[in-house]
């Protein structure tokens, strides 16, 4: 499933996409990513599926090219830590692009603080190969985990994301509010992108616009589709 991204200008843009997957079973209906994705990672099936979702990803990049419209339309794809610790995902990557010739830069992925936080030289080498590759990274459910600032100014990521939990009751909550104000200042440091996941409301955007956030996702703009 896809869900849209948005730039927030004088206009409204669609600069790409989440890839968030679903299980799709005859009896049970759709099932949870939350509910799968952990089972997967103990039975190291998340190596597998993962590679078949950056397939998916990719696929979907390379149809996009034909159409100018769509083009420049890039895909976030989460990575799981059990993907990323593998030691042959940079060399999986490396496959990857070389079979889809795509622009890997139109891939951004989505790592967890805590993959950040684990074996910390180990990721930092990884994560430097994979930069240097081309793809784009994110920060995903930024400042829930461990947010060790030292990483900032050691990683070349391109965006971080504030997690939904901080923006449920940002309206509401002076500490979430606070948090917010103080990750898209971070952002703005570092000259990195900030973008918000879980937008719901004219109130939390137009809140998040004021606070200097451009890039938004949630259900005010679209659900995850097929
Ligand atoms: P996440 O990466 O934090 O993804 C954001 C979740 O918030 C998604 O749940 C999305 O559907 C949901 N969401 C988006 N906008 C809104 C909104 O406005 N309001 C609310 N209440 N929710 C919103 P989803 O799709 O159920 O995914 C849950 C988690 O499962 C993801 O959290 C991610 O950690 C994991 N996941 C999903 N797809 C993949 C995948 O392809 N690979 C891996 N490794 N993990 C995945
Ligand atoms: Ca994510
Ligand atoms: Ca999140």
């Amino acid at each position: 499933y896809f869900q849209p991204q948005i730039l927030v200008g004088s206009i409204h843009e669609v600069i790409g996409f989440e890839a968030l997957i679903r299980w799709i079973d005859a009896d049970e209906g759709i099932i949870s990513p939350i509910n799968f994705i952990p089972l997967a990672e103990e039975s190291g099936l998340i190596v597998p599926l993962g590679e078949w979702i950056l397939r998916e990803a990719m696929n979907q990049i390379k149809e996009w090219e034909t159409d100018p419209l769509k083009m420049k339309w890039r895909i976030s794809v989460n990575i799981s830590f059990k993907q990323f610790e593998k030691e042959t995902f940079t060399d999986s990557l490396i496959l990857l692009i070389h079979e889809y010739g795509i622009d890997p830069s139109k891939l951004r992925l989505e790592l967890t603080e805590s993959i950040l936080f684990k074996n910390t030289n180990e990721s930092l080498q990884k994560i430097q190969i994979i930069k240097s590759l081309g793809f784009s990274l994110s920060i995903d459910d930024f400042g829930t985990g461990y947010s060790s600032l030292s990483y900032l100014k050691q990683l070349p990521i391109n965006e971080l994301k504030i997690d939904q939990s901080f923006i449920r009751d940002l309206i509401i909550d002076p500490n979430d509010y606070i948090i917010v104000e103080t990750i898209i200042s971070i952002g703005r440091k570092f000259n990195l992108e900030v973008i918000a996941e879980g937008v719901e409301t004219q109130e939390q955007l137009d809140q998040l616009i004021s606070m200097g956030c451009q890039f938004f996702q949630g259900y005010l703009f679209g659900k995850p589709f097929r």
